[in-house]
């Protein structure tokens, strides 16, 4: 059984499923995405934070001055599994502009919605990963708002790519005062002396694993030094799609 996609009010096969190649949001970076997983539990299907991660795209939406159905989005993520039987799955909600032209002027744009619901493991492979510190810089929040808008992953992989290069598994950005921002998909944790500390900044997307390992471990939310980093007991990167990583080297 191919899988089918919900577009705009419509469940489609994956073939079916098509865009203009003039699409604003494939030239410009005009969109916005959630990375999101359902797990099976003994109740069946259960999505993990969904409401969240929908506020988080609104957030992103109200950034391009697009309009976002919430409501509709969550019933379509749960009508889109349901339709596909999985309960275990990555849901890709994205709404992105389309229709109006290539002008960078966004009024005469139309914005579609979309809902995919994929089998993907942790893209990390599950395993330790060895990461490296990226020569490039992470998207600063004054240029772009750290939100899952798509043009704002281009920086995403590159770093990615950069790191492949060099044999590693993952890219650590860190801005121009050596301070710790994340990861290309990850936040990223330490621990130390049997204490949890979450890196935070200002240029690292507010992640929800995040949010939820800080609840659960009690972690010290704080900015982190590349210097602290490195001379932690233990690293661990957090992630919808990775989920919870452990770093083996930097
Ligand atoms: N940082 C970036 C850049 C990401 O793309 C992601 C994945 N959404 C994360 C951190 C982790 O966020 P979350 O736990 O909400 O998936």
């Amino acid at each position: 059984m191919s899988l089918k996609i919900w577009i705009d009010g419509q469940l489609q096969s994956t073939e079916d499923a098509k865009v203009s190649v003039l699409s604003h949001a494939l030239h410009y970076g005009t969109g916005v995405f959630e990375g999101i997983r359902s797990y099976p539990t003994a109740n069946g299907a259960a999505v993990f934070r969904l409401r969240e991660h929908l506020l988080r795209m609104q957030r992103g939406a109200e950034a391009l001055g697009m309009s976002f159905a919430l409501d509709a989005c969550e019933q379509a993520v749960v009508e889109t599994l349901r339709v596909n039987q999985q309960a275990e799955a990555y849901i890709r909600p994205l709404a992105w502009y389309a229709d109006g032209g290539l002008g960078l002027d966004l009024g005469k744009q139309t914005a579609h919605l979309m809902v995919a619901t994929i089998a993907w493991s942790s893209h990390l492979g599950g395993h330790k990963v060895r990461v490296t510190v990226s020569p490039m810089r992470r998207n600063t929040a004054r240029a772009m708002p750290a939100l899952k808008l798509t043009g704002g992953y281009t920086n995403a992989t590159m770093a990615k790519l950069e790191a492949a290069r060099r044999g590693f598994d993952e890219a650590l950005f860190v801005d121009d005062a050596g301070q710790v921002v994340e990861c290309t998909g990850e936040n990223v944790f330490l621990v130390k002396d049997g204490k949890v500390i979450a890196s935070e900044h200002p240029d690292a997307l507010g992640g929800i694993t995040r949010q939820t390992a800080i609840e659960l471990t009690g972690a010290e939310v704080r900015p982190v030094s590349l210097a602290e980093l490195k001379a932690a007991d233990e690293v661990f990167l957090t992630g919808t799609s990775a989920e919870i990583c452990a770093v083996e080297a930097i």
